[in-house]
């Protein structure tokens, strides 16, 4: 595999390149749905191919193909350096900024005990099947759905600098949920099992059966939950909730492509200017969040990045202070590091690699907290759990989440449900009011297998995780009521 993907290199850089990398990628994907007492679809794929990026005078060349032979191979890269040739002329600065790396040779293999394309279709369709059967048994719910996602991603990677990398990555991910139907209303309550980059031992048919009554419970108890108040409230956010508020408003925020106008017209830009690094007060003393592309079982953990750099861990905010940001080897000269964070990364052989956010998550408290003792020092307030809708502007700074599940705080307990409640805050305002998160027995992760970026359109996924975090003072408004 490593010879056709040298030459490409080697090739490129006789004609004058200054750095090529070629990559290589067979990318396996199953999903199997499930719908009340039956299976209800399964896609399975595999796809193939090389892309080919070649750097000339400071500019961009990419070129890709599924078929991998030598002919191809030098098709596919004379193809590359016209492309980049032709942007060369048009370039009106000096062009791309390489960081320097040192060649890499590595070969990553993620934790998988048990493969998931090798458990049966039947096994598969038990699980899911039996945890629907469960929900069902509740009077109150009208359909019961889940899925399972698999993903086995091999890459092999070679740069003309004489890295030489291979990663073979497995990760999966689950979701079940119970609509109840009743009261005038109908309710959707989901249980999402942790996404990771492991195999089918990360689901235990026990556990998918308790969280199966647990939500077919609560989506009925939502049906006669009260409407949200609207008003200041102080609010506890569960490890799930806080991960999608963490993604969009810390991760989205500090990729330096984002920053410096590269996604713009796509997803936004990001108010967390350059002249922020280093002393912005992204959020109270309480608040560390931490990058870590070699975290254990992370959907990012992938041992190196698609710029031939490894996985690292850095501080994107200590103690409150923005630090620094995720990049790429062509990001990292506008922040003044000499070296790239390793965040760059391409989802498929016919994509060119951009920057991602990296698994990101908040550390946990130092203070031996429970989340019902951040529930007993507020007097009226929120919790909020799971994830539901929301939206956050164009500048990553004015947002509003919702929660699966949201119960009402009185008097330092949780008291009943409520629906339609949603959070609202300024990115800084929000993370300054935080003043407690939990301690590290109550720490989980969370992924997110579906992030989009880039036009045309390219979805990485990552980790996120907290432990339950308490915020005071937050806005709360109500989007739909049901
Ligand atoms: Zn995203």
């Amino acid at each position: 595999m490593f010879e056709l993907l040298k030459q490409a290199c080697e090739s490129a850089s006789r004609e004058g390149c200054q750095f090529a990398d070629a990559r290589y990628l067979d990318i396996r994907k199953q999903r199997v749905i499930s719908r009340d007492h039956a299976l209800a679809g399964c896609n399975d794929s595999e796809d193939c191919g090389f892309g080919v990026r070649v750097l000339y005078k400071g500019a961009w060349g990419f070129a890709s193909s599924p078929d991998f032979n030598a002919a191809e191979v030098a098709k596919v890269v004379a193809l590359a350096i016209r492309i980049a040739r032709a942007s060369a002329n048009a370039l009106r600065d000096g062009g791309v900024q390489w960081a320097a790396e040192p060649p890499l040779k590595l070969d990553y293999q993620s934790d998988c005990a048990r493969d998931p394309f090798s458990v049966s279709l039947e096994e598969k369709a038990e699980l899911l099947v039996s945890a629907n059967e469960i929900m069902l048994k509740n009077e109150a719910i009208k359909r019961a759905q889940g899925y399972l996602l698999f993903k086995r991603i091999q890459r092999w990677y070679v740069n003309s600098e004489g890295s030489e990398l291979h990663s073979d990555v497995t990760s999966s991910e689950s979701v079940i949920w119970a609509i109840a139907v009743g009261n005038d209303d109908f309710q959707e309550r989901n249980w999402q099992a942790p996404s990771s980059s492991r195999g089918f031992d990360a689901y235990d048919k026990t556990e998918f059966m308790l969280q199966a009554e647990r939500v077919a419970s609560q989506a009925q108890e939502k049906l006669s939950a009260k409407l949200a108040p609207e008003g200041e409230f102080d609010i506890v956010t569960d490890s799930e909730n806080l991960s999608l508020t963490i993604h969009e408003s810390v991760g989205h925020a500090t990729e330096l492509d984002r920053v410096m106008g590269y996604e713009v017209s796509m997803a936004g830009a990001s108010f967390v200017d350059r002249d922020k690094k280093g002393k912005f007060q992204y959020g109270s003393d309480q608040v560390t969040l931490m990058a870590d592309n070699t975290l254990q079982h992370g959907l990012a953990t992938q041992g190196f990045d698609d710029d031939g750099v490894p996985g690292q861990r850095w501080e994107i905010v200590k103690g409150g202070i923005f630090q620094t940001y995720s990049t790429g080897r062509e990001f990292a000269h506008y922040i003044d590091e000499e070296r790239s964070r390793g965040c760059c990364r391409a989802d498929h052989w016919s994509s060119i690699p951009i920057v991602r956010i990296p698994n990101l998550f908040l550390m946990p408290g130092k203070e031996s907290l429970s989340p019902d003792d951040l529930i007993a020092d507020i007097k009226h307030g929120l919790y909020f759990e799971g994830m539901d809708s929301f939206s956050i502007d164009q500048w990553r700074l004015n947002f509003q989440f919702g929660g699966n599940a949201v119960w009402e705080i009185k008097n330092g307990r949780k008291v009943g449900m409520l629906k339609a409640a949603l959070y609202q805050s300024r990115t800084p305002t929000f993370w300054n009011a935080c003043d407690a998160t939990c301690d590290e027995s109550h720490w989980q992760a969370h992924g997110v297998m579906n992030c989009g970026k880039g036009d045309p359109m390219q979805i990485a996924q990552m980790t996120h995780g907290a432990a339950p975090t308490r915020f005071r003072n937050i806005s709360i408004c109500r989007g739909r009521d049901s």
